[in-house]
């Protein structure tokens, strides 16, 4: 691979099969499929100064490693996606556990069996065990709707503590929300986990990259073919004529025929000529202690008090051992496309949708263009599906 960084200088770019915009997962797995399945010769361009997309991560002043952008955990029980990054990565055994801080008591989350004895005197606590076992089996998790459903009075008082302590506070904030703009289906959807399991997520295949994320994207885009530009922006490079009923390209001034990958946001792309899409951003804050360890486990929500709502602690993710540590705390505000500012989560409803698809028509206008990725698509990806959609863009192309 060749990386440049172009510090703002725009590349030639027009002898190349194709160009990816974006260097996390979607335009690196697919930027790699291109250039090993097909022989393309393909340009990466990327805003940022560094690969990796929101997985980033870096080593930070008192060398402990970091997550750029907020924490990432790898999971999935997608054997494809697993084995793919396997390629460029060994793991590190890690199993996830979030905890939510009420006033200074810890519970597991999601909601479970040992949560219950948190919360509820011993007695209460067995009887509940006791009660949503008969009614719904072990080892379940059940949304509290379901709860909710029955007319058992201590089911609902489940339903309503976990509502009420682990889900509506951390959801206002996350999503810049009064309690009663808080969405019914979603609430709906907040489990209680019939079990003593404190992971927080089930799958199969679970770890980080045992080097780092971007040691893995180091070695995904570590191939002949493959160019990198780092500090360029797509909007620099690819330039639009909108006058015909086809959308036509053209790159370093002349119609460009190769493969078009896009997987930043379609509006910011399009001068927002639709208007702009409404996204959440994220404040980080973070802090670095002389000590081993500053809270219990790698996760701690914030779920009845504090303005920000989680704080990480990056050596439990990590396996560093150290007598050091950094902690990092994430606060959720509306994006303004503000410099610098980074437009993290799609804010889903039919409205948005709608409003998406305006610019989704105007990219299908375009031969050889193709979107992928949370921002291209308006959507939320966890990393193993997106590694398994740009796989299935892949496919396509190439065939
Ligand atoms: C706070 C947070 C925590 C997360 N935690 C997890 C987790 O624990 N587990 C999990 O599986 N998933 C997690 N995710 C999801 C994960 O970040 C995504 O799955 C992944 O980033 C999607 O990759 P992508 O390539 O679509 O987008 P990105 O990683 O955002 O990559 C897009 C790239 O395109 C570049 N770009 C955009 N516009 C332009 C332009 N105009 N010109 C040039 N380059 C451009 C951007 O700089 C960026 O590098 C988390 C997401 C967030 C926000």
């Amino acid at each position: 691979m060749g990386v440049i960084d172009s510090a703002g200088k725009i590349p030639e770019l027009s002898s190349y099969d194709a160009i990816v915009i974006g260097a996390g997962f979607a335009g690196s797995v697919v930027a790699r499929e291109l250039a090993q399945r097909s022989g393309k010769k393909v340009a990466i361009v990327e805003s940022r100064d560094h690969v990796g997309g929101n997985a980033y991560d870096k080593y930070d002043d008192a060398g402990v490693l970091i997550h750029a952008y907020g924490p990432h955990i790898f999971h999935t029980n997608d054997a494809r996606a697993y084995e793919y990054l396997s390629q460029f990565t060994d793991w590190l055994d890690y199993q996830h556990e979030v905890l939510a801080n009420l006033h200074g008591t810890y519970i597991p989350v999601p909601f479970n069996k040992n949560s219950i004895e948190k919360v509820f005197d011993a007695d209460k606590a067995k009887s509940y065990i006791e009660k949503l076992i008969s009614v719904f089996g072990d080892e379940r998790k059940v949304p509290i709707i379901e709860l909710r459903n029955t007319d058992d009075p201590q089911l609902h008082e489940i339903a309503d503590f976990v509502y009420n302590n682990v889900f509506l506070y951390y959801t206002q904030k996350q999503w810049g929300l009064t309690p009663e703009e808080v969405d019914p289906s979603v609430t709906a959807r907040v489990p209680v986990f019939i079990s003593r399991d404190n992971r927080y997520f089930q799958d199969k295949y679970q770890g980080m990259p045992k080097d780092g994320y971007t040691k893995l994207f180091d070695n995904l885009l570590d191939f002949e073919g493959i160019d990198v530009f780092l500090s360029v922006d797509a909007r620099d490079v690819l330039k639009f004529d909108k006058s015909d009923s086809k959308t036509k390209v053209y790159v370093d001034g002349n119609e460009y025929k190769g493969i078009i990958v896009y997987t930043g946001a379609i509006d910011e792309l399009f001068d927002n000529c639709f208007g702009r899409l409404p996204y959440r951003s994220l404040d980080f804050v973070y802090e670095t202690y002389n000590q081993k360890h500053w809270q219990p486990c790698g996760t701690v929500n914030y779920t009845v008090s504090e303005d920000y709502t989680r704080i990480t602690e990056f050596t439990y993710m990590t396996g560093q051992d150290l007598d050091v540590t950094t902690i990092m705390k994430e606060y959720s505000r509306p994006y303004e496309a503000k410099p610098g500012q980074i437009p993290y989560y799609a804010i889903i409803s039919d409205e948005n949708q709608a409003h998406y698809n305006q610019y989704k028509e105007l990219a299908d206008s375009i031969d050889n263009f193709y979107l992928i990725g949370r921002l291209a698509e308006y959507r939320y990806y966890n990393m193993d599906a997106i590694v398994s959609r740009a796989l299935e863009l892949a496919d396509e192309i190439c065939d």
